[in-house]
């Protein structure tokens, strides 16, 4: 069944690609037990009122989460300049789409079969003031096995960073992914790195810290400037791009020697 739902997401993602102006490489795809006692920690780690998988399914066993990596062309298209590139824009506003249609097949797919299926918006379900979320999809991912966090906050998935992250709650029971016994990033791993930190334009992220706020606050210039796309593209991406995770594991210096 975990290979049916790979497939699926991996099928689902190729096709829609060819009817999108966005690119999309091979999804990852990762498995949680919706009883791991790490998504009670996220009251403590993540948001007070963030939700348990049972929140949103009462009889919920597995958490299904995948990454989307966005294609060669909408990286390099963002790495030039302060501000967010159109094309940036545009993949954050179709990928959300293809989230949304993807979780909605999945879902009928699940019940088809008899299983139960919920699934959370991939953005915008957050409060405007604390800006805390109330399910972090990348948290699940992280639960799930898909990666590590990154000093820029993002995960790091064996595809990198520069992606969107999907999930889908549902009570079919399937042996949950073996997460990573170390930490992906440079900086976490060693203090090495850091070159997210210097990517940052609006002095939002350093080596201590993330200010969520100026972090929004430059996602919101961006929405400004983008303003002739479809629906709001509150985005930046700029510690993403054009560093050692943004496409794949960063490798360790050999320290040999
Ligand atoms: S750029 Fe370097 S320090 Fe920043 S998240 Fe990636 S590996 Fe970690
Ligand atoms: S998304 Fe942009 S503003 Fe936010 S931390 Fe990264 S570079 Fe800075």
């Amino acid at each position: 069944m975990k290979q049916l739902i790979r497939k699926t997401i991996e099928e689902f993602t190729a096709s829609y690609a060819h009817s999108s102006d966005t690119g999309w490489e091979k999804p990852l795809v990762a498995f949680a037990s919706a009883n791991d006692p790490l998504f009670a920690k996220l009251k403590e780690l993540a948001s007070p009122t963030h939700e348990l998988p049972q929140g949103f399914l009462s009889e919920a066993r597995t958490v299904i989460t995948y990454f989307l990596p966005f294609a060669d062309q909408v990286i390099e298209n963002n790495k030039k300049g302060r501000f967010s590139s159109q094309t940036w824009g545009e993949a954050y506003i179709e990928t959300n789409k293809l989230i949304a249609d993807l979780n909605r097949y999945l879902q009928e797919k699940l019940i088809h079969q008899g299983y139960q299926a919920v699934f959370v918006p991939a953005t915008h379900n957050f409060d405007e003031k604390t800006l805390l979320s109330d399910w972090s999809h990348r948290s699940a991912a992280y639960i799930a096995g898909l990666g590590t966090f990154g000093l820029n906050h993002m995960l790091i998935t064996e595809r990198g960073c520069c992606g969107r992250i999907g999930s889908l709650v549902t009570d079919l029971e399937l042996p949950p992914t073996l997460r990573y016994k170390r930490e992906l990033c440079l900086y976490k791993n060693d203090g090495s790195c850091g070159e997210c930190a210097k990517k940052c334009f609006n002095e939002a992220l350093t080596e201590n810290n993330l200010d969520k706020h100026k972090c929004y606050e430059m996602c919101l210039a961006n929405a400004d400037r983008l303003n002739s796309l479809e629906s709001i593209a509150d985005v930046c991406g700029k510690c993403l791009v054009e560093v050692p995770c943004s496409t794949a594991i960063p490798a360790r210096e050999n320290k040999t020697g």
